[in-house]
């Protein structure tokens, strides 16, 4: 139990302060502009002590992934909203439509009050600040529920908003899947949940007697789709950066690999020296991101066990110099499996660690069937250099979001919208698309003083059967 866990009984009248705020004083365009260039500016100046809760928390975290996961991901979100918000709040004119003439129509995009956020512990300040960032700019007040596994980061962002906002337009609530769970049932005008599937469900079961709207950000066995003739070298050095980032915790990290049958063997053998090459050692390399906790890494060598308990071939790519202590510090090498089949557990849940799966297929076929025989994905990646093959996947496959001869960076484009499909989740923010998520379209029509619609009224007859007549032709 978290020490500093919030008792249940604060979350309800926590959510009435930041409502009856929110209702006397709902943020203008000024406002959220400003509360975002505060937000930006009070995290440029905490960039160094992110840097190191974060890595307290994991045992050790890369400084450059946490600069660049957490850091640049979430300025280039708040980069992209100050610059487009004005034209986002813009009300829309529609067409009323000539039966409706001389009305006018409109959307505006209105604020739905406030926003529940519950964020996982692997990219511990990005999964919050930025769906946070992207409901502030929305006109909401936000409360947000962070991981227990990253208690230090949680601090950390608590202390950051509470400097950045008033108590009454943001909150946070500290603790684990209890208060998780309470918060999940609140009833918020939109909740954002980031985590794994299985909790994903639990939130929307919660959220449904509210009939809350629920964004899932959840999770899943992302494929790696390898081309028949495309050149291995870039596709293995992208496809690298996506498993070993954060040490494979990345959500949309490349899960496992399909390559063709014939080139395994030289697939296997230039991932070995891309991995090489990156690091001669892992013991002690600021590089290499370790395992969060102490459950984590038991299930990941979990899956190794279980793989090598059936016979695949395991290939570890780094070995550490201690291994005691390795273990100790909860380091997990890069590490191959081949050829590994449903039955291995490896492939019946998503890894979240550096593990990649390589498997074969004979014709492109194949792998589509096989992923389309599971979950829907949160990711795809395509390294293919013709067209053809890649149309192919690409109108076969239906996933959260695609790189083609690339993994990761779709979600640093601030324009695409992210978020799953299926059991990898359901709706999406950044950028337009967040904004669209924490509005409420709401359609305005605006009667003239003398619509033909006046004449709609019994007694029908006279000009009231023309209208009709001219309605229904
Ligand atoms: P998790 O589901 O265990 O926890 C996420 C959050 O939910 C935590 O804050 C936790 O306290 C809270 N929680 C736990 N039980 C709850 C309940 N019953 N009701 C409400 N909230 C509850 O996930 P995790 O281990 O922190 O994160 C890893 C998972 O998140 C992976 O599956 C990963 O793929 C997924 N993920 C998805 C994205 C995405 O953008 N789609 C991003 C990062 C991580």
């Amino acid at each position: 139990m978290d020490m500093n866990a919030t008792p249940a009984d604060t979350l309800v009248p926590t959510l009435a302060k930041l409502r009856a705020a929110w209702l006397v004083n709902r943020p203008d365009y000024a406002q959220r502009h400003d509360d975002l260039k505060r937000l930006r500016a009070a995290l440029k100046d905490r960039l160094e002590p992110m840097v190191k809760a974060i890595s307290a928390d994991f045992g050790h975290r890369s400084r450059h992934e946490s600069m660049l996961g957490e850091g640049m991901t979430v300025f280039s979100e708040i980069d992209h909203m100050l610059s487009h918000l004005k034209s986002w709040m813009k009300p829309q004119r529609r067409a009323a439509g000539w039966r409706m003439w001389p009305a006018k129509a409109e959307v505006r995009y209105v604020p739905l009050g406030v926003v529940g956020v519950i964020a996982p512990w692997n990219y511990p300040v990005n999964l919050a600040l930025t769906p946070l960032a992207t409901a502030i700019a929305a006109g909401n007040h936000v409360y947000l529920k962070p991981s227990e596994h990253t208690p230090r980061t949680s601090e950390f962002l608590a202390a950051l908003l509470a400097d950045v906002f008033p108590d009454d337009r943001v909150a946070v609530a500290l603790g684990g899947a209890d208060v998780g769970s309470a918060f999940a049932g609140l009833p918020f005008d939109h909740l954002l949940f980031t985590g794994s599937t299985a909790v994903g469900r639990k939130v929307m079961a919660s959220a449904a007697p509210n009939l809350t709207p629920v964004t899932l950000e959840l999770g899943g066995k992302s494929p790696v789709f390898v081309g028949e003739a495309v050149p291995f070298a870039k596709a293995i050095t992208r496809m690298v950066t996506g498993k070993l980032y954060n040490a494979g915790q990345t959500c949309i990290a490349p899960d496992y690999a399909f390559v063709p049958l014939a080139r395994r063997d030289e697939f296997v053998q230039a991932v070995c020296s891309e991995v090489a090459s990156r690091y001669k050692q892992i013991d002690a390399n600021p590089d290499y991101t370790h395992i969060v906790n102490e459950g984590q890494y038991r299930r990941l060598r979990g899956l190794l066990d279980d793989a090598r308990g059936r016979g695949l071939d395991v290939v570890t790519l780094v070995e550490p110099e201690d291994a005691a202590k390795a273990e100790a510090d909860r380091l997990l090498p890069p590490t191959l499996v081949l050829d590994p089949g449903d039955d291995s557990k490896i492939m019946q849940e998503e890894i979240f660690g550096p593990i990649l799966p390589i498997k074969t297929y004979t014709t492109p076929d194949e792998a589509i069937a096989y992923i389309n025989a599971h979950d829907r994905p949160l990711a795809f990646y395509c390294f293919s250099n013709d067209k053809a093959e890649t149309e192919k996947m690409l109108s076969n496959i239906v996933a959260g979001g695609v790189c083609v001869n690339e993994t990761l960076f779709h979600n640093v484009c601030n324009d695409l919208p992210f978020g799953g499909v299926g059991a990898s989740g359901m709706g999406h923010y950044h950028g337009h698309d967040g904004f669209l998520t924490f509005s409420k379209a709401m359609p305005v029509l605006h009667q003239a003083s003398m619509p033909l619609t006046d004449r709609l009224k019994p007694p029908y007859k006279g000009l009231a059967n023309t209208v009709v007549k001219l309605f229904t032709r």
